[in-house]
């Protein structure tokens, strides 16, 4: 010791002030990730912020106790790499949103309880390191981590049981190689309820924890799950009632509109969201669309997250919960979410047409760098039977998919990754329905 003691009092409010920065640090931290999960990059000031805000917690607790006498090494040592590992961890359900790295896929398949595999780290860190703003540090993140996964126990109580139609049964054994028990062990599958032979599935709901089905579909060539599936119905026919009433210019895109067309008014059996676009124009601006969507949403129970700058709108059928548990959403891996995009009316290369930021498709470039379609394909919309409803589409719903797709009549895997492509073909050109 350095002779001038620190009073308990002045302690305890250093230590406090800790917890505060790192419960501040945790929450901008979730809120990132809302754009790995929607497959863009967090915009720099937004990623600076958080850094900053790590940077302080670090900062503080590793001020030697009496404030005065310099840096307490080990304490900067353990807290910067606690809060990197723990938010590696924490980041993984949302970066595998797109195909990754095999430590990240493990992570995040394990997401739900993976930060509490430093609780023992934490501990023994604590202990041997006497510095109560490190203490409080890793003791309110290991809290956290606690409270979300108790929380998220309760609520999949809530969870129930979906019966596999024969299609499903017969492309998940398929992919399964007949041995489901084997299929469901290896990749942690724990929807998947096996009893007496027969399968069936534990089912999401408004407020349980999502299927991860960007695994099961994208990655292991399952069907939707029957849960999803009914979920993506009602979250079709929600926003396409909000969006009547606010009387926007929509229409079903990309593999939405494919179902509609190809199969008949269902969903492709891997689709894995919902597209709908929409047409902003005249009166109807962004903020009055976002606005609209926001009440709608927070009434009939769905969260709205608009992203302005990047063109879309992501509605997802997760109910809004209460701050701070706001953004700890974005943790979850999976998700049940219509992405509504945005075009407006330009001219390009001497035709008018409907152009939209982001690239969708085979879209062709537009003049001013976006992606357009001729808008005599688009207006005046149409109409097609879908999920049991009427949907708006393309006035020429045909021509617009051959824009994006080419020879849309040919089934394509395109979100499908290689192997179990291969495999789901062979059941659908109508071959061996069981592969051994
Ligand atoms: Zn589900």
């Amino acid at each position: 010791m350095t002779g001038i003691e620190v009073s308990p009092t002045i302690q305890v409010i250093a230590a406090l002030t800790a917890s505060a920065l790192y419960i501040a640090t945790y929450l901008s931290f979730v809120r990132l990730l809302r754009y790995p999960r929607n497959w863009h990059m967090p915009s720099l000031p937004a990623c600076l912020a958080t850094g900053g805000l790590a940077a302080l917690t670090v900062a503080l607790v590793s001020l030697s106790p009496n404030g005065i006498h310099g840096i307490d090494t080990p304490a900067l040592v353990i807290s910067a790499g606690f809060i990197a590992i723990l938010f590696y961890i924490i980041a993984a359900p949302a970066i595998a949103f797109r195909p990754a790295s095999r430590h990240i896929e493990f992570l995040a398949r394990h997401g739900d309880t993976a930060g509490l595999w430093l609780l023992g780290p934490a501990l023994v860190a604590g202990l041997a390191i006497p510095n109560i703003k490190l203490q409080a540090v890793l003791g309110i993140a290991m809290a956290i981590e606690l409270a979300r996964v108790l929380r998220q126990r309760w609520a999949d109580r809530r969870r129930r049981l979906y019966p596999l139609n024969d299609r499903d049964q017969s492309v998940l054994e398929t992919q399964a190689k007949g041995n489901l028990a084997a299929f469901r062990r290896r990749h942690g599958i724990r929807e998947l309820v096996l009893s007496n032979g027969a399968a069936s599935w534990s089912g999401c709901g408004k407020g349980t924890s999502p299927c991860p089905f960007n695994l099961y579909v994208n990655r292991l060539g399952l069907n939707t799950a029957p849960c999803c599936r009914q979920h993506m119905k009602d979250l079709s026919h929600f926003i396409a009632a909000a969006l009547r009433e606010m009387r926007v210019v929509h229409w079903l895109e990309g593999g939405t509109l494919l179902g509609a067309v190809r199969e008949k008014g269902a969903l492709l059996d891997w689709e894995d969201d919902v597209d709908i676009s929409i047409l902003l124009d005249g009166a109807m601006t962004w903020d009055r669309l976002a606005a609209g969507l926001t009440e709608r949403g927070a009434r009939d129970g769905y969260y709205v997250d608009p992203f302005e700058k990047k063109g879309f709108i992501s509605i997802s059928f997760d109910p809004p919960q209460p701050w701070p548990f706001r953004w700890e959403r974005n943790r979850f891996r999976g998700e049940i979410r219509t992405d509504i995009a945005i075009y407006r009316q330009a001219v390009s290369h001497g035709e008018r047409v409907l152009e939209r930021r982001s690239h969708k498709g085979a879209m062709p470039a537009t003049e001013s760098g976006g992606y357009g379609v001729p808008r005599k394909i688009i207006l005046p919309t149409s109409t097609l039977p879908f999920l049991d409803g009427v949907f708006a589409c393309p006035n020429q719903p045909e021509a617009y998919l051959n824009l994006l797709y080419g020879d849309f009549r040919k089934v394509e895997y395109t979100y499908v990754d290689s192997g179990p492509a291969k495999a789901r073909a062979r059941i659908d050109t109508g071959g061996d329905p069981l592969v051994r």
